[in-house]
Formats: C-alpha cells, structure tokens, sequence
C-alpha cells in the first residue's frame, strides 16, 4: 500500500515535470498554449496533493503562468544587499528567493 502510494506520486511528478517542460518549449511559438500547460502541471499536482516544491516554483511565473526562460521573459538580479535573487518576469511580477535556498541541493 505504501508502496503503490509513492509510485503513484512519481508518476504525477513526471506528469508535472513533463508539461513543464513542454511549456518551456512552446513559449517561445505559443506563449498561451505554453501557459495553458503550465495551469495544467499545477492542476495535477494540486489535485494529487503533490507539492511543486521549491524548485518547480521557480519554472514558471506563479501570477501570469508564463513558463520563465532567462533572457526571454525572465530577468534574474542578484540583491547583496537583502541576500536573495529576484527573479522578474515579463509581467512585473517578481519573486525572491534567499541564496542559501537555492544552492542548498
Ligand atoms: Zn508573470
């Protein structure tokens, strides 16, 4: 039983993985279908009460959806000042995260 539960679960992360991935490549022809399968990943992984994590959160825009991509809709800043990275999308939306969090793991 227990074992069936964490298959279960791998096989939802690969399902979200996959469509993240898929959105990261579409954005570029299809910035809306791209969005469209970003919406989707974090519908299956909240329907499966699988968390995205720290790591897929920062894949995608969590206000406009958009798939992010460095240098394309995505600006990435460093504040020594605070010790975080911003990451800033297209959209304006922006997002910190603390060095530590990212170069742990
Ligand atoms: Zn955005």
């Amino acid at each position: 039983m227990g074992i069936m539960a964490k298959q279960e679960e791998g096989g939802i992360a690969a399902q979200v993985d996959g469509l993240l991935a898929l959105a990261k490549k579409t954005v570029k022809q299809n910035p809306e279908r791209a969005k469209k399968y970003v919406s989707l990943a974090r519908k299956i992984a909240m329907r499966n009460r699988v968390p995205l994590g720290r790591k897929r959160k920062l894949l995608f825009c969590q206000k406009c959806g958009a798939p992010w991509i460095a240098g394309y809709n995505l600006k990435v800043r460093i504040r020594s000042r605070e010790g975080k990275i911003a990451y800033i999308c297209a959209c304006g939306h922006e997002r910190k995260v603390k060095y530590k969090k990212i170069t742990k793991k």
